[in-house]
């Protein structure tokens, strides 16, 4: 494994213009459960998860009792203020600070990137901590709506102060399209992009998961390096889309990255 991790270290200090991808591996060590693995949130509670997948509908149809449901159920992936980013989020901010990583690419919505000191995040899939009106795009601060006030004057849903919109959570739901501003600079960030790093991905939800596939298919320019950090080979690992996979826990290739990195 040190042998892949000094070759990943290589491609980061030779690269001009690194990013990473994430996914709910990275956040597994803070406490957070993935969704499928052995204690995943939909494996334990099938229910919860037949719930996750009608939310858009429930939005579409009647955003009020959409709010009514949020606000009355707890987050799925628990109290996320007594949840703490670990060395895995902070390695890949302190990566960003050494210069080498330009962009960071996640599916998770938990807001630990941002926590461990990331600034170059785009939340693919949205972040818990804020709301987006599905009009205009436009993304709110949660304390900027006092949503427990609305509740009780009877004034749910919240409506966008830019554009009048309909407010929802800015976390994208199953069925609900990614939000166009993210998706494309995703794209861009992709184009431009000549080594990629994915940690702690099943890279089975798409379109995310399209995102390796674009950059190994990407013509014209050089060749780009795409490396898995991840505990258990993907559907990128066995299809050759990347180029290796750093087998085990982000928590701990992550920051002997960076040690490398440094030396
Ligand atoms: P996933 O659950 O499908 O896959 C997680 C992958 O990470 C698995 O391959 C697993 O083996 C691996 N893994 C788990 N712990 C690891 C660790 N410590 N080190 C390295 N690898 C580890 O997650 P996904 O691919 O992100 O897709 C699930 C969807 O669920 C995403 O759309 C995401 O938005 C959402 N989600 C987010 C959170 C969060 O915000 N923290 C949590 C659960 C689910
Ligand atoms: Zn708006």
């Amino acid at each position: 494994m040190m042998d892949l991790i000094k070759q990943a270290s290589d491609h980061l200090r030779k690269s001009a213009y690194a990013i990473a991808l994430t996914g709910a591996g990275i956040s597994t060590e803070s406490g957070i459960p993935d969704f499928r693995g052995p204690s995943g949130i939909w494996t334990k509670n099938p229910e919860a998860e037949r719930k996750a997948y009608q939310r858009y509908e429930v939005f579409l149809a009647n955003p009020a009792t959409y709010w009514e449901e949020r606000l009355s159920s707890p987050s799925l992936l628990g109290d996320l203020d007594r949840i703490a980013p670990n060395p895995g989020h902070h390695a890949l901010a302190e990566l960003e600070r050494m210069g080498h990583l330009k962009t960071l690419i996640t599916q998770n919505i938990d807001n630990l990137h941002q926590r461990a000191g990331s600034k170059q995040v785009l939340d693919y899939h949205g972040n818990e901590s804020r709301l987006r009106c599905a009009s205009c795009h436009a993304r709110y601060e949660r304390e900027e709506y006092g949503l427990e006030g609305l509740r009780r004057e009877g004034r749910l849903p919240p409506l966008c102060k830019g554009c009048g919109g309909v407010v929802k959570l800015d976390t994208v739901h199953f069925g609900e399209p990614i939000p166009p501003d993210v998706a494309e600079r995703s794209i861009e960030e992709v184009e431009k992009c000549d080594l990629m790093l994915i940690c702690g991905t099943s890279a089975v939800v798409y379109p995310f998961a399209s995102l390796p596939v674009m950059l190994k298919q990407r013509r014209g320019s050089a060749k780009a390096a795409i490396v898995e950090i991840n505990a258990e080979p993907t559907p990128l690992t066995r299809e050759g889309i990347s180029d290796y996979l750093i087998q085990g826990k982000t928590g701990q290739i992550l920051p002997q990255l960076v040690d490398e990195v440094k030396r």
